[in-house]
């Protein structure tokens, strides 16, 4: 998406450690015009795939998550990285290696929100080394529910990530792709 491509490189900041700062538009501050646009592309290619449900994990990935529900016209779902008293057994769960944190999380969604006969997308904000998609992969096998697709709003394509998506023979859609970061410049992937 190009109006996304110029906003990554109107207000994005490359951190040391491969990591890109977006935090005034995505992750902290969001803007929600944009949001709302990324979530309207995300339903238009994932249009007439079946899709009864959206995954994500918390916090960042609800807001395009919900955007991408919006426009699907179907529920979304986050998994909840810290156990709550309200939320105690009866979990699907999942372990998750945070990229930017580097802590391990276990990720857990109610299993009411899942049926047999789900059809999921699973919405984040970034794919770096796929740990969060992954996790969320483990959760649906576990339920026993098909995967019609990832959606990230950017994928740093040199790292795992990517591939981890490719080889699981699972669709892809990155709204903004990044090849590598130079000089502390993002470059785009052409295709
Ligand atoms: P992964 O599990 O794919 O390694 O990393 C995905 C998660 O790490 C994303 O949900 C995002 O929160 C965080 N993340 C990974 N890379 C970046 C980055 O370059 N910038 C920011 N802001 N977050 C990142």
């Amino acid at each position: 998406m190009k109006i996304l491509e110029d906003r990554i490189r109107q207000d994005g900041t490359v951190l040391p450690g491969n990591v890109l700062k977006v935090d005034n538009f995505l992750n902290h501050q969001i803007d929600p015009q944009l949001m709302d646009q990324m979530g309207a592309e995300f339903a238009r290619q994932f249009a007439d795939q079946g899709i009864t449900k959206v995954l994500t994990v918390e916090s960042s990935g609800i807001a395009p998550a919900v955007m991408a529900g919006l426009h699907l016209q179907v529920p979304v779902i986050f998994a909840r990285k810290h156990k709550s008293l309200t939320l105690t057994d009866n979990l699907y769960t999942a372990k998750v290696y945070s990229y930017t944190k580097q802590v391990s999380n276990d990720i857990s969604i109610d299993r009411r929100f899942l049926d047999a006969d789900d059809r999921v997308l699973i919405i984040d904000d970034f794919l770096a080394n796929g740990q969060a998609v992954q996790g969320l992969f483990d959760i649906a096998e576990t339920a026993g529910i098909s995967v019609a697709g990832v959606g990230v709003v950017i994928e740093k394509r040199f790292q795992k990530g990517h591939q981890m998506v490719v080889d699981a023979g699972i669709p892809l859609v990155a709204l903004a792709s990044i090849a590598s970061f130079e000089d502390g410049q993002v470059v785009f992937a052409q295709d």
